[in-house]
């Protein structure tokens, strides 16, 4: 097994951010751009914006984008609430606003959560309806979970009606709107004043409903070029690359996973490092779903890009995923892990990094011909070295 120190990446970054959630940075869209194909069935973008000078960031960070509520929805929960918007309110910070505003930019009409249901009903109390009854309260979890799911405030509202008796109600019911993480696309380095972003606009259709994520959706259909909008730096120490730029890294960012890596590559390629770079990058179909292909295909083959293998599920009848093109090159990823290259993993929680985990697990039993409990051994040790780290969502 290879020796590690601790603390082996880059150090910590030092900046303070003189912009935050509670006080945004409002920046201007300078490019939105689809990245997908008209075939594909995502919706994935590439945003830039605009950074003011002196607002830094490293490789592994994310920008908080703050978004505003969809127009037809909030007409329609005004409409359902019987509101004109016109009437005032106290936000959070008891500072008085239109309940326009409030439900444009500051509660969370979207998708509906269970917490939401239990203060309709605490707000409704005796007058609560057995059918919202049936969903309060720690025993009825599961149905209430069910119920939510798919469904958003203005649906609950209009299968409950008249519970909210003033337009100040809706703070004690709903929970703030909330900024949404996107992991930076871009080094600063390469792009001086400018942050960049890799997002999936999420779109659904539920209870005979079109619907899509709040702060996506609004990146995605509301925030042409020239569009102000704030944000703020998010420092994520637990992603960064290496400090010995020598060292040789793995990267496995299927979907939106990618976007660290663009920043990773970028930043690598323009600072001179010569540390090995392996990309691994996996999407339904290589002729819409190829996030960034020429700059990839372009890093490749200067030779920057040391090796770029890519797994298009849908290209072919056997579903191929990112694990999969990791298991074909196990002799290869076990030799780079023995030559201390870092692993590093970004994109969805729930399935992928599981399956990356296990296949790993699998290559170093295998290349060290040894047991899973070695593995597992291994791979902890790596990950106290910094070595593998993850950035999953
Ligand atoms: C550190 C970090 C980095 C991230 N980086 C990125 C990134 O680089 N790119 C990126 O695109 N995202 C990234 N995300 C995710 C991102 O922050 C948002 O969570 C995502 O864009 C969805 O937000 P939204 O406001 O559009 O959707 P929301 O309004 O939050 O809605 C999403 C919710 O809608 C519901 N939903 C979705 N589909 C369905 C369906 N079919 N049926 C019923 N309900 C459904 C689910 O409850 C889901 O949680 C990152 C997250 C974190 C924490």
């Amino acid at each position: 097994m290879t020796e590690t120190t601790l603390s082996s990446t880059e150090a910590p970054a030092k900046h303070v951010q003189k912009y935050t959630r509670n006080q945004p940075y409002l920046s201007k869209t300078l490019v939105n751009t689809k990245l997908t194909g008209p075939e594909s069935e995502k919706e994935t973008i590439h945003i830039e914006l605009e950074l003011e000078e002196g607002m830094s960031y490293l490789p592994g960070d994310a920008v908080g984008i703050i978004p505003t509520n969809r127009e037809p929805q909030v007409e329609s929960v005004l409409k359902a609430l019987g509101y004109t918007g016109d009437e005032r309110v106290l936000d959070h910070y008891k500072v008085e606003i239109s309940f326009l505003e409030a439900i444009t930019s500051r509660l969370a009409i979207g998708k509906l959560t269970r917490s939401a249901v239990n203060q309709l009903g605490k707000l409704a109390g005796d007058a609560a309806p057995a059918g919202l009854k049936a969903l309060l309260g720690p025993d009825n979890k599961a149905l209430a979970e069910e119920y939510v799911w798919g469904r958003e405030f203005y649906d609950l509202i209009t299968e409950f009606p008249g519970l909210i008796k003033t337009p100040q109600d809706c703070f004690q019911v709903l929970a703030r709107l909330t900024p949404r993480m996107y992991s930076i696309a871009s080094a600063l380095e390469a792009h001086p004043g400018q942050v960049h972003t890799t997002v999936r606009v999420v779109r659904y259709h539920s209870h005979n409903m079109d619907r899509q994520g709040v702060c996506s959706g609004f990146m995605g259909e509301r925030m042409p070029v020239g569009t102000l909008v704030p944000i703020f730096l998010h420092e994520n120490n637990n992603f960064r690359l290496p400090a010995d730029t020598d060292a040789p890294v793995i990267m496995v960012g299927p979907g939106t996973g990618i976007a660290p890596f663009r920043s990773y590559l970028e930043y690598r390629q323009i600072m001179g490092h010569k540390g090995d770079n392996w990309l691994f990058f996996g999407e339904q179909r290589s002729v819409s779903d190829y996030l960034y292909k020429d700059q990839f295909q372009a890093m490749e083959q200067d030779g920057f890009l040391t090796r770029l293998s890519t797994a298009f599920s849908r290209d072919q009848q056997r579903k191929v995923y990112v694990q999969d093109r990791m298991r074909e090159h196990a002799d290869d990823v076990f030799a780079w892990l023995e030559s201390g290259a870092y692993v590093y993993v970004c994109g969805d929680a729930e399935r992928m990094a599981k399956d990356v985990e296990r296949t790993l697990l699998d290559i170093i039993a295998l290349g060290a011909n040894n047991t899973l409990e070695y593995a597992n051994e291994y791979l902890a040790a790596m990950k106290k070295a910094k070595r593998y780290q993850l950035d999953v969502y």
